[in-house]
């Protein structure tokens, strides 16, 4: 089970329809945090989603727009007696900046917090059923954009595994695993009991101009979110603040094969984001635009 729910999709200023960033990423009983923008506790209740859930904060970079809304969301955490250990993961200065947010008021922090910065591109965190990695991004404070992977899985043949007669159980289970086993004397490949299903691809470019690591980010994912400040009628503006137009997300999605493309954090000057959903349509066409409680499954 894997959803991703938009709760803010505005860029530098909120509007009336669109709060701060944040996207959430809810993976089986686990949900990722993508930014969290001013406002986001209040769209986590709207949208019903249990604070408790969230394992994971992930920080693109510390303007405003993305963080403010970390401070309040962990004094929430904290009066519900929040049980886990919080994992943030941000770009180098996150350390002290976190530290520096719970100065700014008076709050006793009881939590378990676990702090890491992300220093170079790759893969940061490994766990059984998915992997996270970080690539640089471009723009006017250290920025990182994310790629979500699930785990591949093999799904067993029963048609196969009828017919050589394997009993349920553990010899299925090594199967499943990828491990090739030996039944009735005979060795039977896991490659030729199972099919390989490849897990989920979902990167997010977060602001940045057009650089390398949007391509890391976009390489194959099934889903790319992208940062689209401007329509490409304003790509002076969108270059000068180091920022993606729709036309530049739709193009990175294209050259690196996506299959999807979401765009989000848009100017508060477009009420209605069909100009930025044509603007990118120049290159791409399975794009859409993000508005605040949007839900994809996957
Ligand atoms: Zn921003
Ligand atoms: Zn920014």
């Amino acid at each position: 089970m894997m959803n991703i729910i938009f709760l803010g999709t505005s860029g530098m200023r909120p509007t009336k329809e669109r709060n701060h960033s944040c996207i959430i990423l809810e993976h089986n009983k686990e949900n990722i945090m993508f930014d969290c923008g001013e406002g986001t506790q209040r769209q986590m209740k709207i949208a019903g989603i249990d604070f408790n859930r969230i394992s994971t904060i992930l920080i693109s970079h510390w303007h405003g727009d993305h963080v403010l809304g970390i401070p309040g969301f962990i004094q929430s955490l904290a009066a519900q007696n929040y049980s886990g250990t919080l994992h943030i993961y941000g770009p180098k200065g996150t350390k002290k900046r976190i530290n520096a947010m719970f100065k700014a008021f008076v709050f006793d922090n009881p939590l378990k917090i676990e702090i890491k910065e992300i220093k170079k591109d790759g893969i940061f965190l490994e766990k059984d059923e998915y992997t996270i990695a970080a690539y640089k991004l471009e723009h006017s404070t250290p920025c990182i954009g994310f790629v979500f992977k699930e785990a591949d899985k093999r799904k067993i043949k029963t048609d196969f595994i009828a017919k050589l007669g394997i009993p349920h159980g553990p010899l299925l289970g090594k199967l499943q695993e990828g491990k090739d086993i030996l039944f009735n004397g005979k060795k039977i490949k896991a490659e030729d009991a199972t099919t390989l299903i490849e897990g989920k691809k979902i990167g997010y470019i977060a602001d940045t101009a057009v650089c390398e690591g949007c391509a890391k980010i976009a390489k194959n994912a099934d889903l790319l979110i992208s940062e689209s400040t401007h329509a490409s009628n304003l790509e002076d503006k969108a270059e000068e603040y180091q920022h993606l137009t729709a036309k530049q997300a739709g193009l990175i999605a294209l050259h690196n094969n996506a299959k999807k493309l979401i765009l989000t954090h848009f100017s508060q000057r477009y009420k209605n984001t069909k100009e930025l959903e044509e603007d990118a349509k120049t290159h791409f066409d399975n794009v859409i635009c993000a508005y605040d409680f949007m839900k994809i499954k996957l």
